[in-house]
């Protein structure tokens, strides 16, 4: 039986919650785009587009891409024409500004929100699957040793930057991101929890465990008729 899904999907969770493997295996079972704003900022510096070359200089800064680029980013991605059904949102919105903005974006389309779903992983647990990551010098892509090895050792796939290891990347520092990451979301979940739209997974199962229930509650709101 195929059955098309329409909806857009905010997915949630700390660094080390498996998103990106989730989201990509959302994308194959419901045929609608996995858009992830580390993906569009990569895309964006290969492809040296205007919001690219933007981004870039707040990059080569060291400074975070200010919520305006990383919003032009997303509306421009919306305008393909396979966002036009939905997607699986990973990595944005990351703060309530982001959110907002989102929500206006997708009712200029007579869209919103469908689903929030919450990756939950407990803090010790993330600890451990962040041993192991490796990030790009250039362009902020992530690898890990076991799950997500690049081709190249030491070289990132998709800018051919070189990938470090923090030597700052003590578990104190780790659990400070995480901490940071907790409360940045904190808010986000909040406003998706008051609009009934938050749908928490147990994130400490294994990957199966946790597609298995995630696919469940997308399913479900996805191919409700709206
Ligand atoms: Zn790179």
């Amino acid at each position: 039986m195929s059955t098309s899904a329409f909806g857009y999907i905010v997915l949630l969770g700390a660094p080390g919650a498996g998103k990106g493997t989730q989201a990509e295996r959302l994308e194959s079972d419901l045929g609608l785009p996995h858009i992830a704003t580390g993906d569009l900022f990569r895309a964006a510096l290969k492809q040296q587009t205007e919001l690219g070359k933007l981004a870039q200089s707040y990059m080569d800064r060291g400074v975070l891409v200010p919520d305006d680029v990383t919003i032009a980013m997303v509306r421009e991605r919306f305008t393909q024409p396979d966002a036009a059904k939905g997607a699986i949102l990973d990595g944005f919105p990351r703060t309530v500004d982001q959110a907002t903005a989102l929500d206006a974006m997708l009712q200029e389309r007579g869209a919103g929100v469908t689903l929030a779903p919450y990756i939950k992983v407990t803090t010790e647990t993330l600890l451990s699957r962040l041993a192991g990551r490796w990030v790009c010098r250039r362009c902020g892509g992530v690898y890990h040793m076991l799950y997500n090895p690049p081709a190249r050792e030491g070289v990132c796939d998709s800018c051919g930057g070189e990938l470090y290891q923090r030597s700052d990347d003590t578990p104190a520092t780790q659990l400070h991101r995480i901490e940071v990451y907790l409360s940045e979301t904190a808010p986000l979940i909040e406003f998706y929890r008051d609009r009934g739209l938050l749908a928490e997974v147990d994130g400490e199962q294994n990957i199966d465990g946790v597609y298995r229930d995630l696919l469940e509650r997308v399913r479900r709101a996805t191919q409700r008729p709206s």
